[in-house]
């Protein structure tokens, strides 16, 4: 039995075996090095480990330029977003140069390949459709260097995960799967706690495939979202009380958010495809960010490439709610009843509640979530 292939056909590995990190490590103390901000850090280690497969570096300018300008690499394949290491300055920057993490500690090497400029409120425009600095992405682009840098990576050392349980690589992922006889399975990708829409959704997917992917966001998010902790810890309660434990896998997605919305879907979807997953939810407003992006947007990209090319099917949900007529979850596709018979609540009003003690009714949230998010609130608060 196999599992679907990497996009591209083969699983990176970009990480130097342990060893041969002394002397790599040795090596990288002697070099020039460049401080990673902690997203790119994360897509440092997430080409070392295969999960975006197939890049094993830092964009050149072909490549570069044609997923900014097409949502496809060079060579072809689909490609949505830009992964670049960008740099203030580029004194010294040839041949090898190791890369450093937030805390200063060596994570890599880079093979400098090229050294390129483009304007970045190009590269704004053209990925997350604005210009606007209001817009975390953006904001956090033009924060960059103005000078990009090409090249094959190496990973030399892993930053530490927030839930060590939790960090699986694709190659760990792929392994769960097989050993569980899984062929096919649905990646769910989230920032949020799972309510009762998100369960509704995982569970109508769970209907047509072999097994779940809970793959929650837990790399650096806006602040007002829920803490990582707290979210983890309602995951668990609501995986333990209301799904089969053999049809679930809980892992944390170490990359950041970067809040492109349509283009993140696309991306979202080929990184768990090298995750071993052949199906992924897209939800309303799938990555946006307040209201840059349309809410069916994130679904609407998917028509731009033929069918089969991605590799991985996307499953596009509509919003869902309980409908109190009904008696059941429900969708605009599935019931017939006015608003006024839908219990909706928007994340920041549930964030409110929680706060401050008033808890979200049974059909918005398990009783079981709303205590271990109400309890991981107070947390932050006292
Ligand atoms: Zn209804």
């Amino acid at each position: 039995m196999t599992t679907i292939a990497p996009h591209g056909g083969t699983l990176v590995n970009r990480m130097i075996a342990d060893e041969e990190r002394p002397a790599a490590l040795e090596l990288a103390a002697a070099l020039p090095s460049v401080a990673l901000d902690a997203r790119t850090l994360a897509d440092l280690e997430l080409i070392g480990t295969g999960g975006y497969s197939p890049l094993t570096g830092f964009m050149g300018l072909a490549d570069y330029q044609r997923v900014i300008h097409e949502m496809r690499l060079a060579g072809g394949l689909p490609w949505s977003l830009p992964i670049t290491l960008r740099v203030t300055q580029v004194k010294a920057l040839r041949d090898t140069v190791a890369l450093a993490a937030p805390g200063g500690a060596i994570a890599g090497l880079l093979e400098v390949r090229e050294v390129y400029t483009h304007p970045k409120d190009a590269e704004a425009q053209l990925v997350y459709g604005t210009t606007d600095a209001k817009h975390p992405g953006v904001a956090q682009l033009y924060a960059q260097g103005d000078y990009l840098v090409g090249g094959d990576v190496r990973l030399l050392g892993r930053s530490a995960p927030a839930f060590a349980e939790l960090a699986l690589d694709p190659a760990d992922t792929r392994r769960a799967f097989m050993e569980r006889g899984w062929r096919t399975v649905v990646g769910f990708q989230t920032r949020n706690p799972v309510h009762r829409a998100h369960e509704y959704i995982q569970k109508t997917a769970l209907e047509t495939v072999d097994g779940l992917l809970l793959h929650p966001l837990l790399g650096p998010t806006k602040d007002d979202d829920v803490p990582a902790a707290a979210r983890v810890a309602s995951y668990r309660v609501l995986l333990e009380r209301y799904y089969p434990r053999d049809r679930v896998l809980l892992a944390g997605f170490p990359a950041a958010m970067r809040y492109a919305g349509p283009r993140e879907a696309v991306f979202h979807a080929l990184v768990r495809k090298n995750y071993g997953c052949t199906h992924f939810i897209v939800g309303r407003d799938h990555a946006g960010v307040g209201d840059f992006y349309g809410s069916y947007d994130a679904q609407r990209i998917f028509e731009r490439f033929a069918p089969g090319e991605l590799g991985i099917q996307p499953l596009c949900f509509e919003h869902t709610f309980y409908c109190r007529r009904c008696d059941g979850m429900a969708s605009g596709k599935t019931c017939p009843h006015d608003a006024e018979w839908h219990v909706t609540l928007s994340g920041t009003r549930v964030r409110e509640m929680l706060r401050s003690g008033t808890l979200p009714p049974p059909e918005f949230s398990r009783p079981e979530v709303v205590q271990v998010l109400a309890a991981g609130l107070r947390e932050v608060a006292a």
